[in-house]
């Protein structure tokens, strides 16, 4: 698989060595030890330090935004190690070397979007492969996966991969892929990717691929459970402040060959991500344990809240002992995460719509993972792409209702929450 995407003019490949390296300055402390030299940093030091060092132009702390599309040669075969930003930027690479740090990965390549960086992560297939997703993927990632199945001639296969019996007998000789979303949104159901992913990796050259979105590296690290690929949305968590779109694939640990696949496929499909995004989201990863906690202790309340609630049926959260999979996400994320999903007992449009409109700090809109708290309502909005049907199979009902929860004080949160389920 490797070698029809070997593309020598990414950064990073080793054939990709006709640079100069930055000029280096003697003495200055820890002018030289890059954070991911120093062994045994925590995520919080990996957050603030990832990606960065003093500019060897001016000594900036926080790393320059380069703006520029294309980059000077000094001779025909001498540049700085960048000659045009689709294919390397030197702020991308700092986000790059940012978020594979942070997930423990090889490396990453940041693409325009986080639908970029899943057709990044498609594009790694070879033509006639079969793709096993799990059946309550995101709506755009099974609209992408439809229309490659349509257009491309991509096999897919919709499995609940709780079930490891069918995920067994579903595995053909072209199966290339497992994509796993865990938790998975709205309903926040878990897979157990460690056992995913054994079975998958019986089958030679299957990618083990894992949309990391919902909650960041800083609770759940799938690399430490055998994935192979980690993708991202970033316009969520890791950029926080709902003010850039973005995406990232990382490839695993000591896999430098898949490294160069997603860095040079996201080069010739022209799906890297602008400069000033990355720039952007590089600052938001800064505050991301702090958030996270902050995030996580908002939605355990709400959570606890909305359970005992009367107007309230099904609570979709993993940090409830209620949830069916409360073990398993004890054992493998490191928290909860901030995303939940309810359902109203007695339902229909109409008291859906009463609650929707009297919320005044969740804003009723897609997206999630920003300081603000959000409001959805999947089968009109996140999920509209999936047929009826697919959303009846993933058990997404009409009267489901999606939060968000954000760094408001929760106090304030609860209180709204407790007004709009008023039934008057
Ligand atoms: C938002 C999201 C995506 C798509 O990302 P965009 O940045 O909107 O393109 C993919 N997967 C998950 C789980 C998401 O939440």
């Amino acid at each position: 698989m490797s070698e029809q995407f070997l593309d020598t003019n990414v950064p990073g490949n080793p054939a990709y060595h006709f640079t100069i390296q930055p000029p280096v300055r003697e003495g200055g402390a820890g002018w030289l030890h890059r954070p991911e030299l120093v062994p045994g940093a925590g995520m919080a030091t990996k957050c603030v330090h990832g990606g960065v060092q003093p500019d060897p132009a001016y000594g900036a702390v926080m790393p320059p935004l380069y703006l520029s599309s294309t980059f000077a040669f000094k001779d025909i075969c001498t540049n700085a190690g960048y000659d045009y930003t689709r294919s390397g930027n030197p702020t991308r690479t700092a986000l790059e070397e940012a978020l594979a740090l942070l997930e423990g990965g090889h490396g990453a390549t940041c693409t325009s979007t986080g639908m970029s960086a899943i057709l990044v992560a498609l594009n790694l297939l070879p033509h006639g492969s079969h793709l096993i997703s799990t059946v309550d993927c995101y709506g755009g990632t099974f609209r992408l996966l439809e229309h490659a199945k349509r257009f491309f001639g991509l096999e897919v296969t919709y499995l609940d991969l709780a079930d490891l019996e069918a995920l067994k007998a579903a595995i053909k000789p072209n199966t290339r892929m497992i994509w796993i979303e865990t938790p998975s949104n709205p309903l926040l159901l878990l897979t157990d990717f460690a056992a995913v992913a054994e079975l998958g990796h019986r089958q030679p050259d299957c990618l083990v691929a894992v949309d990391n979105t919902f909650l960041s590296p800083y609770l759940q690290r799938p690399f430490e459970l055998g994935a192979d690929l980690v993708i991202h949305s970033t316009t969520k968590y890791l950029n926080g402040h709902s003010d850039v779109v973005g995406g990232a694939v990382v490839a695993a640990p000591g896999n430098l060959p898949l490294t160069q696949q997603i860095q040079s496929v996201n080069n010739l499909l022209g799906t890297s991500q602008a400069p000033h995004d990355c720039f952007l989201v590089l600052r938001g990863l800064k505050t991301l344990p702090l958030r996270m906690r902050q995030h996580e202790v908002n939605a355990q309340q709400l959570a606890e809240f909305l359970h005992a609630h009367p107007a309230v049926g099904k609570v979709h959260f993993p940090g409830l002992p209620s949830h069916p999979q409360h073990a398993l996400a004890k054992r493998q994320q490191r928290g909860f995460g901030a995303m939940l999903s309810f359902e109203l007992k007695e339902g229909g449009n109409e008291r859906l719509n009463h609650v929707l409109r009297r919320l005044r700090w969740f804003t009723l809109a897609e997206s999630l993972g920003g300081v603000e708290s959000l409001v959805a309502h999947p089968a009109s909005m996140t999920h509209a792409s999936m047929t009826p049907e697919a959303r009846g199979r993933a058990g997404i009902s009409d009267d489901l209702i999606r939060l968000s929860i954000g760094l408001e004080d929760v106090a304030d949160l609860r209180s709204d929450l407790a007004q709009a389920l008023t039934l008057s």
